[in-house]
């Protein structure tokens, strides 16, 4: 157990007040020391700490109750800024953000066909370089870079340990950055950090039970959140649905097993069902959308073919939402989570998706209560994985517990 030393618990209370300043700020001195049950001196020479570092802002004048107005204490959220990075199986997405986490800059790019570790580290210093460089000095200080990197991550230590659509095994991602960039840098598997995002920005943080944000891209993985808080499972293995297996004699997989989930109901498997079907001859509108050549089909050709009202892109959707939703029935019996969150790529489809998820699952899960599970779309979009990096440095700052389980 760790010791309550006064340090320690001096940088915890510095937490609890700065954190309340960013969830309830403008806030007097005052008004802290009653929410957070600290002793008004201990709060001034907190919020004094805060103002000199610059985290803290004196704002307008509040209400008084009689005698002087108290002045107010608000977020220098301006004033620092925080890069986030997602790493996906073929593309790399970067976002910038304020203390706040609002988006400033966005950027993505494709990666090559080949890379090695070395290559992708290149890539990534980059990506994270041109960020920087377009952010201009107009902004704060850089307070650190979160990664979301897809496959098997060593979060406590940053490392990517397999990356199997990329086939790449023990990539040391915060050591090569922190010393490239100096300033600190967390990696964590990119479906447990959109669901940092998720429950950061979206949902409560104080919120109890089990929410499951599930990522389908190119790969399928899942964030498991309990009671605010990630779970890594013994092996950092926890969540790795795309590699639950759903068709013993189904295709090849990238971890080599068969018939995972990832090889039914990915970006990836729909747009090679889609392929399938056009080389057997299927009339479709999607010959048109990629001007005769099938090599430009992706998941969002086929999402927006199914908007034309394309017969066979709706097929390739509905199956791809009953996929998923046999996946989602098995962690529902798994875990009995409270609330599912389908994120990544694929949430751009959801009005076909959502439908045949929902259906799938009231038609398989064990009780009346699990059939309504609460299944909904992420609303964070395309860089969701990328905001919920951000989340890996703004938890560290204004977080006593939220990232680990
Ligand atoms: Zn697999």
């Amino acid at each position: 157990m760790q010791k309550g030393t006064f340090q320690w618990m001096k940088s915890i209370n510095k937490t609890i007040v700065l954190n309340k300043i960013r969830m309830s700020g403008p806030i007097s001195r005052a008004q802290i020391a009653k929410e957070t049950n600290l002793t008004p001196p201990t709060v001034s020479s907190i919020v004094k700490e805060l103002l000199d570092e610059q985290f803290v802002v004196e704002s307008q004048q509040g209400q008084s109750s009689g005698g002087r107005k108290p002045t107010m204490l608000v977020l220098n959220h301006k004033g620092f800024y925080v890069l986030g990075v997602d790493v996906g199986p073929v593309k790399i997405r970067t976002v910038l953000t304020d203390l706040n986490g609002k988006v400033l800059f966005s950027h993505s790019a494709y990666l090559p066909a080949f890379v090695t570790n070395k290559s992708l580290l290149d890539m990534l210093k980059a990506e994270i370089s041109n960020m920087l460089k377009n952010a201009s000095t107009s902004i704060g200080q850089l307070l650190g870079i979160g990664i979301g990197m897809h496959g098997i991550v060593d979060h406590k230590h940053g490392i990517s340990l397999f990356a199997p659509s990329l086939n790449l095994r023990n990539i040391p991602i915060k050591e090569e950055l922190e010393h490239y960039f100096q300033v600190a840098v967390k990696v964590e598997n990119d479906a447990r950090a959109m669901a940092l995002g998720e429950t950061w920005f979206v949902s409560d943080q104080n919120e109890s039970g089990t929410v499951v944000t599930i990522n389908v891209g190119n790969g399928i993985g899942a964030g498991i959140v309990v009671d605010g808080k990630l779970l890594h499972g013994e092996h950092s293995l926890a969540g790795e649905i795309g590699h639950m297996s759903i068709d013993l004699g189904g295709s090849k997989c990238t971890c080599g097993n068969f018939g995972c989930l990832q090889t039914l109901a990915s970006g990836t498997a729909i747009k090679e069902r889609a392929l399938k079907e056009l080389t057997m001859g299927k009339k479709s509108c999607l010959n048109e959308l990629a001007d005769g050549d099938l090599d430009r089909i992706e998941a969002s050709t086929i999402y927006q073919a199914a908007r034309l009202g394309d017969p066979l892109s709706i097929d390739l959707l509905t199956n791809t939402g009953i996929y998923l939703g046999i996946g989602i029935t098995n962690l529902i019996h798994l875990l009995n989570p409270t609330k599912i969150i389908i994120s990544g790529g694929i949430s751009n489809a959801k009005d076909f998706l959502l439908t045949a998820i929902k259906e799938t699952v009231s038609a398989r899960a064990l009780t009346v209560q699990a059939k309504n599970t609460e299944i909904i779309a992420s609303k964070l979009g395309e860089y969701s994985a990328a905001i919920g990096s951000v989340v890996l440095i703004l938890a560290d700052i204004f977080s006593v517990d939220l990232v680990e389980c």
